[in-house]
Formats: structure tokens, sequence, C-alpha cells
């Protein structure tokens, strides 16, 4: 069977519509799909329509942004209710952040001699919400860098000028938002952290304690030993499995929507509890 629990629309820094993402999956030969954008449900209800037109199992998602301690961490909600007040007032909350952010990012840009970087960012979002993803964008088309890892690499990560850091809402707020909206909470793409294993521990620990739901164990790129590495942690801390490809469509990209390691998850998938 063919699921992917993790994908994203130009609703947040994706390419396509929902309607593309859905006739793609259904192409793939997708039996399970849920658009999950970055702190935003506005493409889901085109989704779920298209989804049904085309007879594909679709499950309602979002990935939030959320703060634990001082590190940032991606949280999908699946089998939310989008229409939860809870939820949109919590995701209305990080978009205000994100906004404010695409402002500094834009000041910061400039003091490295990139005039004007959120107006002419701001055009190439759908939405007024802006990820650094964007941002990548357009210096791709100023020509300033050629591709996504480069620009990342040298403006958008650590401590260079367009990583202007956010007070995400916390991971409890965050699981919160996804519980009453009456969603499972995952956490996202654990191994792109950087974590040593302690840390790593130590941290899903904690948000197993303020109500975590389940790990994603497989995506796009996971080998064998990674995925053996995750669902360990996820074993320890009894939580449920879950994958997806975070398929973008971003071109020169080799993520496949669908495309992920085919794997036998047994009874702990969270496509059981959903
Ligand atoms: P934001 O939520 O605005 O901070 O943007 C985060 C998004 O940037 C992630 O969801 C990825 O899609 C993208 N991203 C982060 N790091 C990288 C990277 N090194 N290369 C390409 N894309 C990245
Ligand atoms: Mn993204
Ligand atoms: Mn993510
Ligand atoms: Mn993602």
């Amino acid at each position: 069977m063919i699921v992917d629990l993790h994908t994203h629309s130009y609703y947040s820094d994706g390419v396509l519509s929902p309607k593309d993402i859905v006739m793609k999956a259904v192409n793939a030969g997708c039996h399970f799909l849920s658009l999950t954008d970055h702190d935003s449900i506005e493409g889901l209800k085109e989704a779920s329509i298209c989804s049904k037109d085309l007879n594909l199992n679709f499950i309602q998602g979002v990935e939030i942004s959320a703060k634990h301690l001082s590190q940032s961490i991606h949280i999908v909600g699946l089998g939310v209710n989008p229409y939860n007040k809870p939820l949109l007032d919590g995701l209305m909350k990080n978009n205000k952040l994100r906004i404010n952010r695409a402002k500094e990012i834009g000041k910061s840009l400039a003091h490295a001699g990139i005039e004007n970087a959120y107006e002419k960012t701001k055009s190439l979002s759908k939405t007024k919400y802006i990820t650094r993803t964007h941002f990548a964008q357009m210096m791709i088309k100023e020509k300033i860098c050629n591709n996504l890892p480069s620009v990342f690499k040298k403006y958008m990560t650590g401590n260079k000028p367009g990583a202007v850091k956010v007070d995400w809402a916390s991971s409890v707020e965050v699981i919160n938002w996804i519980h009453q909206s009456g969603g499972l909470a995952i956490l996202a793409h654990p191994l792109r952290y950087k974590l040593t294993l302690t840390k790593m521990k130590k941290l899903v620990s904690e948000l197993k304690d303020i109500g975590l739901d389940g790990i994603e164990i497989v995506n796009s790129f996971s080998s064998l030993d990674d995925i053996a590495k995750s669902k360990k942690i996820a074993d320890e801390y009894e939580l449920l499995y879950s994958c997806g490809s975070d398929f973008h469509g971003w071109p020169n990209q080799s993520i496949e929507l669908g495309k992920i390691p085919l794997y036998d998850y047994g009874k702990k998938f969270v496509l059981n509890y959903l």
C-alpha cells in the first residue's frame, strides 16, 4: 500500500495546487494522502473535494512550526478538523510571527547587500505567509545563488543573515491545538534536527509527556538504518509510526510524491488510528 502523509502545496512552500497534488498522488498509485502545509489548512478543502472525486483516501493534515525549549521542531497534525477554532487561532498566531520574521529577514538581507528582499519575495508566495523557501526562490530568480541547497547554506540557516530566529508557539500549545481539533500529533523528520541520540531521546520523552502521539519513521531518503533508528525511539516511548515524502514539487529535487521506501508498519501504523 502506498501511503504519503506529508506533502506541501502552494499554500505554503510547495509548487503545486492542492488539486495537482491529489492528481499526482492518484497517478503515483497512492492509497492514502495527506496534505500538510506549513502552519496552513488553506489547501485542505480543495484537496479533499478533489480526492473524493478521484476516489483517493484523503487525510486532513497540517505541519506546525513549534519551539521545544530552544529547539525548533515541526509537528504534523493528522486527521485534524480544519474548522476547529483553537487550531485556526493557533495557526494565526504562528502566521503573525511568520509575517514579522519575513520583514526582519528582508532587513537582515539588506545589510548583507540584497536590497528589497521582502518586497521581491512577497510576489512569489500565494499567501501573505512567506517561508524561507520563498526567499530562497527569490535569490535563485535574481541569480544570487543557483539552487535551494546553496541558498539555504549561504543565507538561510545557522547564523547566516536570512536565518532570523522565531519564537514559534511552544510544543505544548501546538500539540494541544492538534488534539483539540481531533488530530494526532506526529514529530516530523526526527533525524533532520541533527541531535545526538541522548538529546533526541530527551526531546521525544518530553514530547511524549505532553501528548505526542507518533513519529515519522520513514521519509523520502530514509535508509533501512534510519528507519530502524527512528522506530527504536518510537518503540521506547510507545509512539505510533507515520511516514511521508515531504514532497514540495521544487524543480531539480529528487523527492517524488508517494515515493518512499515501502515498509511493513504493523499494528502501530498511524493509519490504524485515524
Ligand atoms: P520556514 O518554515 O519558513 O522556516 O521554512 C522551512 C522550510 O525551508 C522547510 O520546510 C524546508 O522546506 C525548507 N528548508 C529548510 N532547510 C532547507 C535546506 N537546507 N535545503 C532546502 N530547503 C530547506
Ligand atoms: Mn517546507
Ligand atoms: Mn518540516
Ligand atoms: Mn514538510
